[in-house]
């Protein structure tokens, strides 16, 4: 019987690792498919709090884990398939055996939607991203696309702005799923153009390990084109992984967990951090905050239960 079972290792489950390995409850933390999550597909990290030169995305994650084991949390390589969150104590199927906790941290993230080419799979982290506030300062004065029809589509190519010489914005179809307001405020932005009714079939330069430009097909005449580009940003949705929640903790329409209040779930003894709830700021130093806060709050419900 566990104390405390952490569901994934990415900035919020390592963070609410180091907190609940502190308080001596020796955390089991699961770390995942993603393990590492999000972080460990970025390059270069240099809005994180304390790292004036910067630090590698996998290298701060590696570092909370290294963390979080000095402190006894233990880590199991593996994945989540069934939980059962009916009665306490909680049980979950983890390699295909069931274990049982008595309070629960989900922090199993948010997958980015990616468009799924081959080449841009191979240069995710190398001009390929899918977060503009982590990756947009590398491609100051560079040309910059952004795939995607909705508000984070908009929202990105406008903050893009402020670095690259141009934002291309690329979208499948000529109708919008963004809201009026953002779409008016891109639309306004001289540095933005919009290629609509476009697809990108592929993305160069995988020989070259670097983003130097694009094939588009046009989907309405199929005409195709090439065109350079240094930064390739992925806008289009993500998908938080709480599939094996469904019916039991409180999701939103798109998937995401709903907060009752600080860092609890709609169950007791179930707490939420990082971008599984987070569909607003999805930050590194916002995931490790809500690891904070869901380590404290399941601290204090075991110490009011006596354990
Ligand atoms: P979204 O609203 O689901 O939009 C996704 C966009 O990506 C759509 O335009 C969609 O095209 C396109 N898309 C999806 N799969 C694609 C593919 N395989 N190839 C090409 N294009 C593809 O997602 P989101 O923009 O991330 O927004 C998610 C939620 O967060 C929304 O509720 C949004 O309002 C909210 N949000 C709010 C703000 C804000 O208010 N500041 C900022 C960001 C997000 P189609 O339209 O053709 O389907």
């Amino acid at each position: 019987m566990h104390n405390v079972v952490i569901i994934g290792s990415g900035c919020a489950g390592n963070t609410a690792a180091v907190y609940t390995a502190r308080a001596g409850l020796n955390p089991l933390v699961i770390k995942g498919l993603e393990a590492g999550g999000q972080l460990s597909i970025t390059s270069e990290v240099e809005n994180f709090p304390g790292f004036p030169h910067g630090i590698l995305g996998p290298e701060l994650v590696e570092n909370m884990k290294i963390q979080a084991e000095r402190f006894g949390a233990v880590y199991l390589d593996g994945e989540v398939t069934e939980a059962d969150l009916s009665k306490r104590p909680f049980r979950l199927k983890v390699n295909s055996e069931w274990i049982e906790t008595r309070t629960l941290i989900v922090a199993s993230g948010a997958k980015a939607r990616w468009l799924d080419l081959p080449s841009e799979q191979k240069l995710i982290g190398r001009g390929v991203s899918s977060c503009a506030t982590c990756d947009g300062f590398f491609y100051r004065d560079k040309e910059i696309m952004v795939v995607g029809g909705g508000d984070s589509a908009m929202e990105e190519a406008n903050f893009l702005t402020r670095f690259g010489r141009r934002v291309a914005l690329v979208h499948r179809r000529d109708t919008f799923r963004s809201s009026k307001i953002m779409l008016d405020r891109a639309m306004a932005n001289p540095k933005i153009e919009f290629i609509l009714n476009t697809a990108v079939e592929e993305v160069f330069d995988v020989s070259k390990g670097e983003v130097t430009g694009v094939r588009l097909r046009n989907l309405v005449t199929g005409e195709t084109t090439l065109r350079d580009v240094d930064g390739f940003f992925v806008a289009i949705g993500h998908i938080p992984n709480t599939k094996i929640f469904r019916g039991q903790l409180d999701l939103d329409p798109d998937g995401y967990l709903i907060s009752h209040g600080g860092a609890r779930t709609n169950i007791h003894g179930v707490f939420h951090a990082g971008d599984v709830q987070d569909r607003i700021y999805r930050q590194a130093i916002t995931a490790a905050g809500a690891g904070c806060m869901a380590a404290i709050e399941t601290e204090r419900l075991l110490e009011e239960e006596g354990h």
